[in-house]
């Protein structure tokens, strides 16, 4: 390149080119040799450089220069923006042309000109370019040159819309939440909040809320220092949670749950405070609810459990006191039998029979009775029983019974439990016996075994017996509830109610399952602890 070709200076508006040498400053002066070296070092960036650089000649009207870059930019080459001065305008996407509007008007008043614009590259893709155009005017104040660039801005801007998008998406699901959010500055000034929060103190602060607006300023003078206190104790990185009550003006209440916690940097420094604050006043209100609800009915339990513990005594007082006169009916009616047996014609000694029979079961139904009704506590004994020997025991008792039916027991190794031991003697004898007695066709064959559970052990007793239709499952447990009479199997109806207050005594429950064709298996629970 040849000094002579210096006429146009590409960094230089057209005021300040010099033929042959730069007036860089007063003092300065370069010689052509050190001219032709910087421009050679500019002509190189010229080509290289990534934005498009370029220069318009206002006079003339014609492209001047335009950097290489616009090849990638663009898809076309300087020539072809040279050639034709309208080609970047044409380029420019049709729904952006609107951008540049007014560009002229600026120009000419010599004021450079920043747009963001699409431009449809020559392959059909879509790219962001930022164009900056610097004006220079003449000294009568025309408009000679403009020079430019164009900055490739696509990746910035579709990093900027999807970051716009998902700050969208985001407000969206904010304000669509039932939750109110505030963040709030270190100052307790708002940053921002979603609807539901300007929804609540719209409500129920009558406020108004704004950014920028002192947070404490929306409460009652009354709750300002706590509220305060609150929100600093968070700001030390406490995050902490409080439920707070609104009188409204018509009396009614409303109560928010408020959750507070710092937002930290990365460096772990809180630089803003997130409110939420959730309506609870629907909760509150069953809340409410529940708790009367509770005391009323632990008021009811206990005048259930004094009634019954009034009950409990008259049936021991009623039961112990009938003992007698049902002994002395009794023992007369055997008097009778045996002293005037010979002057009593058959019909007499039948009716005599009728009443002593009545009166023998009197006297058994009376003493399960007074059984029962003994059976209040537990003896807080608190060695461990163990009921392998127990159970022995028990068959032992039952051994006539057993023979007699030729049943088979057997019975897998049963823990140690803390209890009551006569009690759980009878509850087992109860139930084995009932086993024995409930027996099908076949001899019976009765397994008792246990299972270990987390907090208690499962006994089970099974049978193969008659079997109980699941709609008595309930009955059963019941006082002198029998669902055979006397002349199928004897009993009282009381045996399967005592073991029940035993069990439960204990701490436990008892049930029982049956098909109701053949065999029952009762179960029954007593806790590992001894919380009895
Ligand atoms: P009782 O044996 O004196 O009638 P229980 O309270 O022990 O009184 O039993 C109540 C009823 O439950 C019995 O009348 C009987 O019908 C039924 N039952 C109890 N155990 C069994 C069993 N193992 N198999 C079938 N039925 C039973």
């Amino acid at each position: 390149m040849k000094t002579s070709d210096l006429e146009i200076n590409p960094l230089l508006p057209a005021d300040k080119k010099e033929k042959g040498s730069i007036s860089l400053s007063e003092d300065v002066r370069v010689t052509n040799e050190q001219l032709i070296k910087a421009y050679s070092d500019l002509e190189i960036f010229f080509e290289n450089v990534e934005e498009v650089l370029f220069s318009i000649d206002m006079v003339n009207f014609k492209v001047i220069q335009m950097s290489a870059a616009c090849k990638k930019i663009y898809g076309y080459s300087p020539g072809e923006f040279i050639a034709d001065i309208k080609l970047w305008i044409k380029l420019i996407h049709p729904e952006d042309k609107n951008v540049i509007e007014g560009n002229d008007e600026k120009l000419a008043a010599g004021k450079t000109v920043i747009n963001q614009y699409r431009i449809v590259h020559k392959n059909g893709s879509i790219r962001w370019i930022e164009g900056k155009l610097i004006p220079t005017l003449d000294k009568k104040g025309l408009l000679t040159r403009i020079d430019g660039i164009g900055k490739d801005i696509t990746e910035n801007k579709l990093a900027e819309k999807s970051l716009q998008r998902s700050e969208a998406n985001l407000r969206t699901i904010l304000d669509n939440t039932d939750a109110g959010y505030l963040l709030i500055d270190v100052d307790l000034k708002i940053i921002s909040f979603n609807e539901r929060a300007r929804i609540f103190a719209e409500r129920d602060l009558h406020q108004k809320p704004a950014e920028g607006d002192y947070i404490i300023d929306y409460f009652v003078p009354e709750r300002k220092v706590a509220i305060k206190t609150m929100m600093e104790d968070a700001l030390l990185g406490n995050n902490n949670s409080y439920e707070l009550k609104y009188l409204q003006p018509d009396n009614s209440t409303i109560w928010y749950h408020i959750h507070l916690f710092g937002i930290s940097n990365k460096d772990g420094d809180i630089f803003a405070l997130s409110l939420s604050v959730n309506e609870i006043t629907e909760r509150k209100l069953a809340e409410d609810k529940l708790n009367r609800l509770n005391t009323a009915l632990e008021k009811r339990a206990a005048e259930l459990a004094d009634s019954n513990d009034e009950l409990e005594r008259f049936a021991y007082v009623a039961s112990h006191d009938l003992q007698e006169p049902v002994r002395m009916v009794s023992s007369f009616l055997g008097l009778l039998k045996n002293k005037y047996n010979h002057q009593l014609d058959k019909e007499a000694r039948r009716y005599i029979d009728f009443a002593a029979g009545g009166a023998e079961r009197m006297k058994s139904l009376i003493s399960d009775l007074l059984e029962f009704s003994r059976i209040t506590t537990v003896k807080k004994d608190h060695t461990l029983i163990n009921l392998n020997e127990l159970v022995n025991k028990t068959l032992h008792i039952l051994r006539i019974q057993s023979e007699e039916s030729q049943a088979t027991i057997t019975f897998t190794k049963l823990p140690e439990l803390p209890g009551d031991e006569s009690q759980l003697m009878q509850l087992f004898q109860n139930l084995i016996g009932n086993a024995i007695k409930y027996r099908g066709n076949s001899a019976p064959v009765i397994t008792i075994g246990s299972v270990e559970k987390d907090h208690d052990w499962e006994f089970f007793i099974n049978d193969n017996g008659i079997g109980i239709a699941p709609d008595h499952f309930d009955k059963i447990f019941v006082i002198f509830q029998r669902l055979h009479n006397r002349n199928e199997y004897s009993g009282t109806g009381m045996g399967l109610a005592i073991c029940k207050k035993i069990v439960e005594l204990h701490g436990g429950k008892i049930w029982v399952e049956s098909s109701g064709e053949t065999g029952s298996c009762f179960y029954f629970t007593i806790p590992k602890l001894n919380n009895i």
